[in-house]
């Protein structure tokens, strides 16, 4: 059996320390399997995740290293009575996170804050539209499990519809459609074309993944006279800025 280690990016004080005790989850990772390069299935379970009540689209928030720094992930499934969960991780670049999701191992401690609210899905009745990225598929994955029979949407834009194609694949999603990404954004205008037809049956639309994007296609959707009870919006990440929660 591997011994459990505690991610090592920054050292803990101890006031660090202590707010770790108190305020999250002590978890270990059990799978940390590559699906598609860039991409991790990462199981983690811990005796505090047992009983917990969990909705697809909540987050949780892992530390790295300190409880100063921590990073978002979508829980794509929680077993309440095993106390494990697992999340789908985009390592896209050199940040801790990308890192994390590269390197964990089982056997590897972590510390977890929640499962805490983030977009709240539930309420959503009709047509379900998803727009998202990379970081978002965990959550289209929660999606489709949330209510089977719910007509439902996926377009995502991707850095490279080959890999995110495999990871769809492995998780039963190949009917989300990818629009990979261009210099000048015009992959979204191929997006933008398909709304109008979407709003006519009152579709919801649910906007996550890179912040501009959805300020785009929120503006669009605004434009012509989609109601903001049908447009829900959470940013996972924004050029230039770290750890968004
Ligand atoms: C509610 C919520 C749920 C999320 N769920 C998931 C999830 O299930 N799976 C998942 O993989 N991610 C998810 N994310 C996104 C993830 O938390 C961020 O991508 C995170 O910033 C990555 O951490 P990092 O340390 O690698 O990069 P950071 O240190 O945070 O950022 C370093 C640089 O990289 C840029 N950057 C951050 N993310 C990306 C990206 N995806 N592509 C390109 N550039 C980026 C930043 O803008 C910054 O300039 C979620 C975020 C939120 C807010």
């Amino acid at each position: 059996m591997n011994t459990p280690n505690l991610p090592t990016q920054r050292p803990q004080g101890r006031f660090s320390k202590a707010l770790i005790r108190m305020l999250m989850k002590q978890a270990h990772v059990v799978e940390a399997e590559t699906v598609a390069e860039g991409f991790r299935s990462i199981t983690l379970e811990s005796p505090e995740f047992k009983g917990l009540h969990w909705m697809p689209g909540q987050k949780v928030q892992v530390a790295m290293g300190s409880a100063f720094v921590a990073r978002t992930f979508t829980p794509i499934e929680w077993d309440a009575k095993a106390g494990r969960t697992r999340i789908l991780g985009y390592a896209h670049g050199s940040g801790p996170g990308s890192a994390w999701v590269s390197d964990c191992k089982p056997g590897d401690r972590c510390d977890v804050f929640g499962p805490r609210a983030s977009l709240d899905v539930s309420r959503v009745g009709g047509t379900r539209v998803m727009f998202g990225d990379e970081t978002s598929i965990g959550l289209a994955y929660a999606l489709s499990h949330l209510s089977p029979g719910i007509r439902w949407e996926c377009l995502l834009e991707v850095n490279s519809a080959i890999h995110v194609r495999e990871v769809l694949v492995r998780l039963g999603l190949d009917r989300a459609k990818l629009f990979e990404r261009t210099g000048n954004d015009s992959h979204l205008e191929d997006i933008e074309r398909r709304m109008p037809n979407l709003d006519a049956v009152g579709a919801t639309f649910i906007l996550t993944g890179k912040a501009p994007s959805i300020q785009r296609l929120h503006r669009t959707m605004k434009a012509s006279g989609v109601p903001s009870s049908r447009l829900m919006v959470k940013p996972y990440w924004a050029p230039g800025k770290t750890g968004l929660d």
